[in-house]
């Protein structure tokens, strides 16, 4: 194998050698990792035979979607997975920010407050909310308030919430995932006492989690710890590298009903929709993503570990508990985003050959350099990496459908840095 690194990937024997020391000396996290990833599988084996998932589940429909029974036990399998009441889990949500776009537009009303009280929410969001833009029918263009509860280092401030909140709040937004930010990400406890401490307040508030990257990375989910919606894109965690496409959301029956509504039409709701033969692979990646989910934590703790004992600061550290796939490495000078970023492109299946540049990227105000060959475009629980082209130069690495060709992406990018000097061994 490792003359394969050699000849068939010009990576250097210092760089093997370097590498072997950091995986031995994670192993005891990587057998933890592993427990969780058993844990969640048998909760999905469980859910789908529960659901009694056949063959007749495969078939597609067309028109209306009357009567599509693959859509209906999807639907369940996902309830049960999260610990939620209800379901909506659709190829045509087109991805994480429509879901949560949805669960935002679905349930608030004119007049009503939504306070984010993980800080500024996820870039795509901004224009959602009304944070930017103007006219285009954002939440602030329908008379909905929003206010925003600002981490203090990273930290949630429980006390400033509860000052934040009044008689107009209607819902709240927690964000689990670092996203763009280095800060750790939230772990589902932590959710958990967010939720209770509004839930005293006000025991209607509605809490809805934007739980993008953080599905089978622990134990339970957000809805476990009594979230009201949760919402993510199915080429990350929960589509296991194989749905094509597709956004769902978890919670409250009543609510999921408002969310199909918007989704849908008003009073259509969730019992139509052509599937047109996802169902099939929305299924095997939700069968697939605790397995997925676990290759992909075992390649940011690898990739973490290299770049903490070369010096650099990660978020999070190796000894940190981790809650979501992303690994951030701040590198510090743009060479520096720029050269890991081309690396891992490098690493992957397809696309290998080309050279990632940084550009203007919709939904974002400054250039992003994204890493990406993936079979499916965009998804990130394949390999990615993708560093915004700004102060203090962060590097966000996710994804990995299998430890042992994303592990090829990391040799490639210390090895590019090693070439262009920003490294030494
Ligand atoms: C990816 C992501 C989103 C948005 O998802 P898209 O599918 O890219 O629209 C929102 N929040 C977080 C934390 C994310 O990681």
């Amino acid at each position: 194998m490792k003359t394969l690194l050699q000849t068939k990937f010009n990576i250097s024997s210092e760089i093997i050698n370097f590498s072997d020391e950091i995986l031995a000396k994670i192993q005891p996290r990587i057998d933890q990792i592993k427990n969780i990833t058993k844990y969640n599988q048998l909760k999905v084996l469980s859910a789908f035979q529960n659901n009694r998932v056949s063959d007749t589940h495969f078939g597609t429909t067309t028109g209306y979607g009357y009567d599509d029974a693959g859509r209906e036990v999807i639907d369940s399998i996902y309830a049960e997975v999260f610990g939620s009441e209800d379901a909506l889990v659709r190829h045509n949500i087109i991805s994480g920010t429509h879901a949560i776009s949805l669960c935002l537009f679905g349930v608030l009303r004119p007049g009503d407050t939504v306070v984010s009280v993980t800080g500024k929410p996820y870039d795509t969001l901004e224009e959602v909310i009304g944070i930017r833009g103007e006219g285009c029918g954002s939440l602030k263009d329908f008379g909905i308030n929003y206010k925003q509860v600002d981490l203090i280092d990273g930290m949630v401030d429980h006390n400033k919430i509860m000052l934040t909140i009044d008689r107009n709040t209607k819902a709240i937004m927690i964000q689990k995932s670092k996203g763009y930010d280095f800060r750790p990400s939230l772990t589902n406890v932590q959710i958990g006492e967010i939720i209770a401490d509004v839930k005293k307040i006000n025991p209607n508030i509605i809490c809805i989690v934007d739980n993008c990257y953080g599905e089978f990375v622990e134990r339970d989910e957000p809805s476990n710890y009594g979230a009201d919606l949760v919402a993510g894109s199915l080429i990350k965690n929960p589509g296991g590298g194989l749905a094509p496409t597709g956004g769902y959301i978890v919670g409250k029956k009543s609510l999921i009903e408002l969310v199909a509504y918007k989704l849908n039409s008003v009073g259509l709701g969730k019992h139509v929709g052509a599937t047109l033969g996802f169902n099939r692979q929305i299924l095997q990646g939700v069968f697939m993503a605790p397995h997925t989910v676990g290759e992909s934590m075992v390649t940011a703790l690898f990739c973490g570990a290299i770049f903490e004992s070369l010096g650099f600061e990660v978020s999070p550290k190796t000894d940190e508990y981790r809650s979501d796939i992303i690994q951030a490495i701040k590198f510090g000078t743009e060479d520096g985003v720029i050269r890991f970023c081309q690396g891992i492109q490098k690493g992957a299946p397809i696309d290998s050959f080309v050279m990632p540049y940084p550009w203007d990227m919709p939904g974002y105000n400054h250039q992003v350099i994204m890493a990406a060959g993936a079979f499916t475009q965009g998804a990130s629980i394949e390999l990615s990496a993708d560093a915004p082209i700004k102060e203090p130069y962060i590097a966000y690495m996710q994804g990995g459908l299998t430890f042992d060709s994303a592990y090829v992406g990391i040799l490639l990018a210390m090895q590019n840095l090693l070439d262009n000097k920003i490294i030494k061994l």
